[in-house]
């Protein structure tokens, strides 16, 4: 394990130029037809033969955006009922091997044995970007957005934190800050409990026509970004190849992640080994890793009920580390279906109400009056 640690320290160390060289080049601007997608969603690929575990993306997405996640207020109101839990990552936003509200992305190391030979497998964790994201399809209050550029995110001003998405997410990827946002100027001991955080795959930086942090600093360019249908052809392709090297051409499939996994995403990881040994030594991992977590609460332990790997226990080692094993469509069951439709008219109310409100907050911060600002904005927007 030390020298597991010592390598990567070395590789991080040494790579941390290279990367800051990248950085440099890279205001390598995306050109603009693929920025927008050609007018096909951008899709991102993984080669997970050329990533070496150094984190720099990691690295890259915290300094980038963990500012852009608010402290809480304090005390944390209790949500209603109070069996709801408060979570609070705000004292704990060095946790960097999982994926939290102030931490968007992780690498998982995986120590593998193949054919009687020890291999070792980093795979970089985020949001998949759904092509129909049940996350945003069943959001009660309208937060969730997908772009034209497939790119799904949460808007901040309109989450009440009441973690929907996180629950119908098959990977379980949005993170709750109890403490923050919209719900506080409202009831907050009766409706919301913070905001979902999540990788919104550098919107802002995608909308300035320039490539997502971790894939700009990559010093193997493990990821590349584009048009969904060249990037599923160039995934394919990949795939085709390392089963071939793997002796098992007609396995092709077991080697892509991420390309018919919850009806579709916008992520596709290509691996040298097949994905159900991967997953197999995800859920071994994860299943030690709740298990030496510290529990929250005494009686509370994740991992204490993470030992007997239950259906319960898979969930908790689960948390903040998402499993890759087969998800089915969960937009194509019956159930899901009819939630999405019943909520989309109420969602849209609300958001609309959560935009309102969120505006006329940001201008009493300014110490302007919904009024003036609206006469000011009818004057060509000249205060
Ligand atoms: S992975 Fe989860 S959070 Fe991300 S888009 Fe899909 S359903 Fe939403
Ligand atoms: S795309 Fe941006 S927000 Fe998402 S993990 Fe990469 S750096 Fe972080
Ligand atoms: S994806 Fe690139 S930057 Fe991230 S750990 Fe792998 S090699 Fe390092």
């Amino acid at each position: 394990m030390s020298s597991h640690v010592s390598r990567r320290g070395f590789l991080k160390a040494g790579l941390a130029a290279a990367a800051g060289v990248g950085l440099s080049a890279s205001q390598a601007v995306l050109p603009q037809a693929l920025h927008a997608g050609g007018g096909q969603e951008l899709c991102t690929v993984f080669d997970l033969s050329q990533c070496i575990g150094c984190e720099a993306c990691v690295d890259a997405c915290r300094e980038q955006w963990q500012g852009s996640v608010p402290d809480p207020a304090h005390p944390i109101p209790q949500p209603f009922p109070a069996r709801v839990p408060i979570e609070d990552w705000s004292d704990k936003k060095d946790v960097r091997d999982r994926l939290t509200p102030y931490n968007f992305l992780y690498v998982e190391h995986l120590d593998l044995e193949r054919g009687g030979k020890s291999a070792e497998l980093h795979i970089p964790r985020r949001c998949m970007h759904c092509v129909n994201p049940p996350c945003t399809n069943l959001c009660p209050f309208g937060a969730g957005r997908v772009e034209d550029n497939g790119v799904v995110h949460i808007d901040p001003d309109i989450c009440l934190g009441g973690a929907k998405c996180a629950q119908v997410c098959p990977w379980k990827i949005p993170q709750r800050q109890s403490g923050v946002g919209i719900y506080l100027d409202i009831l907050p001991e009766y409706a919301g409990n913070g905001v979902m955080f999540k990788c919104h795959r550098c919107l802002p930086l995608l909308k300035e026509g320039k490539t997502p942090r971790c894939i700009e600093v990559c010093p193997n360019q493990v990821q590349t970004i584009g048009p969904r249908g060249e990037q599923v052809a160039k995934a394919t392709a990949l795939a085709q190849k390392m089963a071939q090297a793997n002796g098992a051409p007609e396995r092709w499939r077991d080697h892509l992640y991420g390309l018919t996994e919850n009806g579709g995403t916008n992520t596709i990881y290509v691996s040298p080994v097949p994905f159900p040994e991967v997953n197999a030594a995800l859920l071994k991992l994860h299943l030690e890793q709740a298990a030496s977590e510290t529990p929250t609460k005494p009686g509370q332990g994740r991992g204490q009920a993470a030992k007997g790997g239950q259906g319960r226990g898979r969930m908790l080692a689960h948390a903040g580390r998402p499993h890759m094993g087969p998800t089915a469509n969960s937009m194509a069951s019956a159930e899901n279906l009819t939630l999405a439709l019943a909520i989309a008219p109420v969602a849209g109310l609300a958001a609309g109400l959560g935009r309102l409100f969120s505006g006329v907050k940001k201008l009493k911060k300014l110490g302007r009056s919904p009024e003036a600002a609206g006469q000011s904005e009818s004057k060509g927007g000249q205060s």
